[in-house]
């Protein structure tokens, strides 16, 4: 253990704050976005440039504290935060540099998807990640990163060009295709494992306006849209991302009263490209299948689609998620979603089916950490709900679902949809890259400094 000298010189060091137990603060900064999990970390070193995180990292590990990463505190298991060690917070550093000329992005690892859109935005440009605009870029870039750009322009990893890491032994280095090549294999995909990442660069693309948004269906037809969605979307343009849903109509504006509580299927899209185009492509979607219970669809800035659903997910609530990635959907499979769908515990919880194939699919399983580019589909199911009180129920809903929907899925998982789940499903989801990341381990973090995430360990 510290001792208050060495917290001190340590707090003396940093141009950020460093937060003890003690601190009126503490409460608040260490709160997670998964309101499920709460850690109680001994010091919390709120970091404000690469600086203060070479420092940090000096101190976790002369003073053998465990230590934790945290950029936008949204991972599911909480690993953003660790009891009793050190919590190296990323959250307070948020410059993002755009450079239309090169359509580049240079962000810190404490940007938000929506810090990154709002800045990329004011040039017309977009950076392919994820859906919800308060999610962390930093975890969810080193876990692979999907959404509504994938099918056309990749996963965020596809998309990025380079990272500066401060190591486990505290030295500074680049990695990108020609620096530390192995280090820049393994951080696309790999996770926090290999260090801490200070600044991540990535190519943009032209996306402004774009045509989409939720349309919903009476649970119903369900199975009708299911069967429908599983031939319409390997075949639509990879303009269009169309993701699927199992949910409850929020008891919530802008819902109409009259539906609020109803169980649904849903589309969401998203249509990069102008309105005609959208309107020819998503025909199907209105002349094939059912009346929909309610349609928002509209032309609107991306951002304001990346936004849509951050009302409905404020900080806090209880989640318990767990995923898979999708090949096929038979009918049986459609029959246990159905099935579990309707004892949904919360009008909150539901399962989503995000596309990851076409531009996801031309980079080979090899070409970086993330293994699973023959699946179609990245499954989440997730139990939420505000009252921590039904913790157990969403918990047991979301597992038991799980449990019925896993014989039909390819194994493994998307790493940031996962809960801590152990070695196996972690070695299930790197596959045939899972020796070489616990190489590439064994290189920059020899000693598993870097613990608190879903673990590689190093190779023996
Ligand atoms: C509401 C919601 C919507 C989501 N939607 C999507 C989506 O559309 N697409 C998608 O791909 N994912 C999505 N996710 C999952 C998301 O990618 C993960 O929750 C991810 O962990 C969030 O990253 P973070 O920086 O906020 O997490 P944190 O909790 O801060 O960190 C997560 C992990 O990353 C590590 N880490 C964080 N920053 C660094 C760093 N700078 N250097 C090294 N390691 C670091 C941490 O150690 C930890 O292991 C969503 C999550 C939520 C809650």
């Amino acid at each position: 253990m510290s001792n208050s000298t060495d917290i001190k010189k340590f707090k003396a060091s940093l141009r950020g704050e460093l937060i003890e137990r003690g601190d009126p603060r503490y409460d608040e900064i260490r709160k997670l976005y998964n309101g499920m999990v709460d850690k109680r970390p001994l010091l919390i070193a709120r970091c404000v440039n690469v600086a203060d995180v070479i420092s940090a990292v000096h101190f976790g590990r002369d003073q053998k504290l465990l230590i934790a990463i945290r950029g936008g505190g949204h991972n599911g298991p909480g690993l953003g935060s660790c009891d009793d060690g050190l919590v190296i917070d990323l959250s307070t550093m948020k410059g993002v540099h755009v450079d239309p000329e090169t359509r580049t992005v240079r962000a810190e690892p404490g940007c938000t998807q929506g810090d990154m859109d709002h800045a990329s935005h004011a040039f017309g440009l977009a950076v392919p990640a994820g859906i919800v605009s308060t999610t962390g870029i930093a975890g969810l870039t080193l876990g692979g990163g999907h959404g509504y750009l994938s099918r056309k322009y990749g996963l965020t990893i596809d998309n990025l060009l380079e990272t500066d890491v401060v190591l486990a032994d505290g030295r500074f280095v680049k990695a990108n295709s020609s620096q530390h090549q192995d280090l820049f294999w393994a951080l696309r995909g790999g996770g926090g494992n290999f260090g801490v990442v200070t600044s991540f660069v990535y190519r943009a693309h032209p996306v402004s306006l774009v045509y989409g948004g939720p349309i919903f269906w009476d649970v119903k037809h369900a199975r009708r849209v299911m069967q429908w969605y599983r031939e319409f979307l390997p075949q639509a343009p990879e303009e269009l991302c169309s993701f699927f849903g199992l949910k409850t109509v929020p008891s919530t504006a802008p819902f109409p009263e009259e539906i609020w509580g109803r169980k649904i299927c849903a589309l969401i899209s998203c249509f990069i490209g102008p309105r005609e185009d959208a309107e020819v492509v998503m025909k199907p979607i209105f002349g094939e299948l059912p009346s929909p219970l309610f349609k928002h669809v509209d032309t609107m800035p991306f951002p304001a689609l990346q936004s849509l659903f951050d009302p409905l997910l404020p900080t806090g609530l209880q989640w318990y998620w767990k995923g898979d990635f999708v090949k096929e959907l038979p009918d049986e499979a459609i029959d246990a979603h159905l099935e579990h769908a309707a004892k949904a515990p919360s009008e909150l919880s539901l399962t989503h089916l995000y596309p990851i194939d076409k531009a996801v699919h031309r980079v080979s399983r090899n070409n970086t950490a993330w293994n699973c580019r023959n699946a179609t589909w990245s499954m989440v199911i997730a139990g939420i709900d505000p009252n921590p009180h039904k913790a157990k129920e969403i918990t047991k809903w979301a597992k038991e679902y799980w449990e019925a929907i896993h014989p039909f899925t390819i194994g493994g998982a998307y790493v940031n949809f996962m809960m801590e789940e152990g070695q196996e499903r972690i070695q299930a989801t790197y596959g045939e890259n899972h020796a070489r990341l616990s190489a590439v381990k064994k290189k920059y973090d020899p000693d598993n400094l870097f613990r608190v995430n879903q673990n590689i360990k190093p190779a023996p």
